[in-house]
């Protein structure tokens, strides 16, 4: 049976998060486990390593990004690392995924640099906020799927 989700992966449980942690959204984890949504982890998909340094746009949203007008950026405070191409790379995996699947909707974790939808981390490593959404949100956003903020 065609899978009609995809999740974000550390809403389902998997310790993926750049910390090394899961972020578990016990409604997420359950249509995991009932075989109803598929989870993806952008970030791994694009190949970074977990625990990784996080990172944040820089100049612009996601949609920024996928045009060529903005970077991601990892900083841990003394070192900053393009990560850029990792990202999009990620978002594409997300994308060929949620095909795959079937998918037309996705629920994905708030505020995140490659999932966060509507609202997202500034890119002054402050904590601030800004409207835009993640490289992947952006990317699936604009492929047709129904993207939800968890
Ligand atoms: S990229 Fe998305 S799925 Fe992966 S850890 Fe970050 S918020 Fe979770």
């Amino acid at each position: 049976m065609a899978k009609k989700l995809i999740v974000s992966a550390c809403l389902a449980g998997i310790p993926c998060r750049y910390d090394g942690k899961a972020q578990r959204n016990e409604a997420v984890a359950a249509l995991v486990e009932a075989g109803l949504a598929v989870p993806v982890c952008p970030e791994c998909l694009g190949g970074l390593p977990t625990p990784r340094v996080p990172a944040e746009l820089v100049g612009g949203s996601g949609e920024d990004v996928l045009d060529g007008k903005a970077r991601v950026i990892a900083s841990d405070g003394e070192t900053r690392l393009d990560v850029t191409d990792a990202f999009i790379k990620g978002a594409n995996a997300a994308l060929e995924a949620a095909r795959e699947a079937g998918a037309d909707e996705a629920i994905l974790k708030a505020n995140s640099p490659s999932c966060g939808f509507g609202t997202i981390y500034d890119g002054s490593f402050s904590g601030a906020k800004a409207a835009g959404s993640g490289v992947a949100a952006a990317l699936l956003a604009a492929n047709g799927l129904k993207v939800k903020s968890v």
